[in-house]
């Protein structure tokens, strides 16, 4: 047994971040500066977007948003039931209703699951790029499209990531988490993407507590603000986003490469023309396993490899959601086995190469 854990998540700052953070402490400009707008520029140049409004959370980034497309209370948002919680706290948060399309094998919502939904009331699609993997983007903006609807895309887990060349956060309005998990990090802090004027000048107005010029309030707002010293962090990572998600897409190939024989194992896919940023390694240990979901993780535990369960359940199945007035449920099985069944390994740009043999070694001696 090795003493060493491999996590599943590791918390990578450099000289670069140091070095800013020094410089914004030194400043005395420790609020939205400078610091802040730089970020918001080199962000939009990144995703191939006009406009980016950092904010202070990923969840936050989501309610603006929906803000900020007049969604509330009477209006619609169609999502993914398999996401973190957030997607769907960020919905009730604005005074909407919540109701859930089933996904597909990519674990991202299903634009043919979501189109039987849509009714009077429905105002926003909201796909989720689920562990980095683009949803359906092409779909989804012409469903949209076609019927009015504002297509709002969740993408606090996949900076950088592309689907048939263009970024995530471009082909509706991008949210984006940089708490300290995600591939792009700061601790806490969010960014919305859009290439619609209008919308970006009315997330930056309900930003400031709704204050277009000082003391002149237009609409009552919030503080959403990010800080210099988070967005000090934020820049070298942004600058180092290729390298990031380059080094977590080879450790996922390799992964793939040498599990792919593991009975009960079913590893990732990549649609074609998508690209995966990896912000977890996703896998499924099915019925055919020799042992069950919890009886691998905690195998792979005692071998030092931290495996994670991104999500043991439904995002809605949860005491406090089931008789919420603003939740509507429907069946979603895709979804339900997926929660079953998923697993992440570690997958994150800090891994060795002793450590990913580790890591195939331990899965594949529990699996056969
Ligand atoms: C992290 C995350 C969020 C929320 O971001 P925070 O910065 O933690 O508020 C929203 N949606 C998904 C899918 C996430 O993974």
């Amino acid at each position: 047994m090795t003493a060493t854990q491999i996590p599943i998540s590791v918390v990578a700052i450099g000289d670069e971040e140091e070095q800013l953070v020094l410089e914004v402490l030194r400043s005395g400009r420790l609020a939205q500066g400078p610091k802040v707008e730089e970020l918001e520029r080199r962000f939009a140049a990144a995703h191939d977007v006009e406009h980016a409004i950092a904010v202070n959370n990923g969840t936050t980034a989501l309610v603006a948003t929906l803000q900020g497309l007049g969604i509330g209370p009477g209006d619609e948002v169609i999502t993914t039931p398999f996401s973190f919680v957030a997607t769907l706290n960020a919905i009730l948060e604005t005074g909407a209703t919540a109701r859930f399309a089933d996904i597909g094998d990519d674990f991202c919502l299903d634009p043919a699951a979501v189109e039987p939904l849509l009714g009077d009331r429905t105002r926003v699609v909201m796909p989720v790029h689920l562990y980095g993997l683009p949803a359906d983007l092409p779909r989804f903006d012409q469903l949209t499209r076609d019927r009015g609807l504002a297509l709002v895309e969740d993408s606090a887990q996949a900076h950088g990531a592309r689907i048939d060349g263009r970024s995530v956060g471009s082909f509706g309005a991008g949210c984006f988490s940089f708490y300290a998990t995600k591939n792009v990090m700061c601790g806490e802090g969010g960014m919305i993407t859009t290439n619609d004027a209008a919308l970006a000048d009315r997330i930056r107005v309900l930003r400031n507590q709704g204050m277009r010029a000082q003391y002149e309030y237009e609409v009552p707002g919030h503080n959403y603000r990010l800080t210099d010293l988070q967005a000090a962090i934020a820049l070298p990572q942004l600058g180092r986003l290729a390298q990031i998600n380059e080094a977590r897409r080879s450790n996922a190939a390799y992964l793939s490469e040498h599990l792919r024989d593991v009975p009960g194992l079913r590893l990732p896919e990549v649609p074609a023309g998508r690209e995966h940023v990896f912000h977890q390694y996703t896998v499924r240990v099915t019925a055919e396993a020799s042992v069950d979901r919890a009886g691998f993780v905690a195998a792979l535990g005692e071998r030092g490899v931290r495996a994670g369960i991104y999500y043991p359940r439904l995002m809605h199945d949860y005491d406090c959601y089931r008789e919420h007035p603003r939740v509507v449920v429907d069946e979603t099985p895709v979804a339900l086995q997926a929660a079953a069944e998923a697993v992440s390994l570690p997958v994150h740009p800090q891994l060795s190469g002793a450590d990913l043999e580790r890591i195939v070694a331990a899965v594949t001696e529990v699996l056969r």
